[in-house]
């Protein structure tokens, strides 16, 4: 039997309203903050991720699918890659359809999507090799921290509308990149005489971005990186106006949060401001549920004119995770039935394909049972579709034109016509 590869899942009917809620929450959050939702490709030039995400991250160092298309036979064929994020997309379109063109100062482009992407990690609770994301990216000529702390904001009545709410919100500023060169190099000089005792990964970090050795797991390098010097210690003055701007923002909006200087991001194009948000009970060691931050160079080392950008992606297979179990369980309820109809004998089946079409017009959901059971049997099956009512059909009902509704949760049962039938169950 063929089974699913490796890190990826079927998202089973079951859970289907989760996601759904956690959907629609997103798209009522968007829409009322002004986002328009774009859809990009799955597929991109690999050179697209290389060059955006950056040669010296996990990413694109290890995780990416990446392989030879050979579509066209009088070329060599052209390298291209599962997108294993979103927002070098986001700004490859914003860049290729002109959408900054006739752009007055000040004024922003602000895009969102919704979409599965590709890291071959070691799958684990919470991490996949399908995964989802839901991110928004804001992009124009404007870097003003009010921006930022709006973003978070939208998040926080998004986090809360699902209730979500034993988060933390992590903070840092990293600096722009003049000073990252600056940084790089006191680093390599603080990592220098302890080389040894990193891991080999780290070795290879110290090498080619120092910076990535933040993002190590490996608790051996945990104590060694505790003792760096972090970029929060040594920002610009105007880095740090940026930060304390953006701080003051967030206190403006009553938004607490925790400034985390480790905090580095695992993608290189981050440059000043970068925030997590971490879920609580029920996450495990997978429990960052939003990641993001502002990413000024980006546009341009894709080629296009100076651009500021500022974007979260977070995973939907983490957020269905980390709903309260008490929503998750009402979530699912209520994608039941509201009548299973069981019909006695062929002519009420007949009869009973206009109640339902009836029924269904009106809104209501209607389970109709086509085999022909015993009424126990019927009643069983009525009870496993956990619809809230069964309706029987019957010759005296076909001849009455009124029907059996039973409450399957109380036993209460009445006789009603169609049009009571839907009076009731639609005030319910
Ligand atoms: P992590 O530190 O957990 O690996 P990351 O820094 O790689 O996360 P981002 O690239 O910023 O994550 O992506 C944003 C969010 O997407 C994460 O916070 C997480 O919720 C989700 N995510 C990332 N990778 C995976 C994965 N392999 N499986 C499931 N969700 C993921
Ligand atoms: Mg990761």
């Amino acid at each position: 039997m063929i089974q699913t590869i490796r890190g990826t899942r079927d998202i089973l009917p079951e859970d289907i309203p989760l996601w759904h809620r956690i959907e629609d929450v997103a798209r009522e959050a968007f829409r009322r903050y002004g986002f328009a939702e774009i859809r990009t490709p799955i597929i991109e030039k690999t050179e697209l991720f290389a060059r955006g995400v950056g040669e010296s991250t996990d990413i694109v160092n290890k995780e990416m699918y990446t392989f030879v298309d050979r579509a066209r036979e009088d070329r060599d064929g052209e390298s291209i890659t599962l997108r294993p994020e979103n927002t070098a997309s986001v700004v490859r379109a914003y860049l290729q359809h002109k959408m900054f063109a006739d752009r007055s100062p000040g004024e922003l482009t602000r895009l969102y999507y919704v979409g599965p992407m590709f890291r071959r990690e070691r799958p684990q609770a919470g991490r996949y090799r399908q995964f989802y994301q839901i991110g928004a990216e804001v992009m124009g000529d404007s870097d003003d921290p009010a921006i930022e702390a709006e973003v978070i904001e939208m998040l926080d009545w998004f986090l809360r509308e699902l209730g979500i709410t034993e988060t933390t919100l992590l903070i840092n500023s990293v600096g722009d990149a003049t000073l990252r060169e600056e940084y790089l190099g006191r680093l390599r000089v603080a990592i220098e005489p302890d080389l040894s005792r990193y891991c080999a990964d780290c070795h290879h970090r110290y090498k080619t971005n120092a910076l990535r050795v933040f993002d190590c797991k490996n608790p051996d390098c945990r104590p060694l990186i505790a003792g760096l010097p972090t970029i929060t210690d040594s920002l610009d003055g105007a880095s740090r106006e940026h930060f304390e701007q953006f701080k003051a923002h967030l206190d403006a909006r009553g938004i607490t949060y925790t400034v985390q200087p480790e905090m580095v991001r695992g993608l290189d194009y981050y440059t000043r401001t970068a925030f997590e948000i971490i879920g609580s009970t029920g996450l495990g060691a997978q429990n960052t549920i939003v990641g993001g931050g502002r990413y000024d160079g980006l546009a341009e080392t894709l080629g296009g004119p100076p651009t500021k950008g500022f974007g979260f992606a977070f995973g939907l297979d983490r957020m269905v995770m980390a709903l309260p179990e008490t929503i998750s369980r009402d979530l699912r309820a209520a994608g039941a039935p509201d009548i299973f109809v069981v019909c006695m004998g062929e002519a009420a089946r007949q009869h009973a394909y206009h109640v339902v079409r009836e029924l269904r017009r009106a809104g209501l959901v209607v389970i109709l049972d086509f085999a022909d059971r015993k009424m126990k049997k019927a009643m069983a099956l009525a009870d496993k579709s956990r619809a809230r009512h069964a309706l029987i059909i019957g010759e005296n009902e076909v001849n009455e034109g009124r029907y059996a509704l039973k409450n399957l949760t109380s036993g209460e049962q009445e006789s009603l016509a169609v049009s009571d039938i839907i009076i009731k169950l639609q005030r319910n």
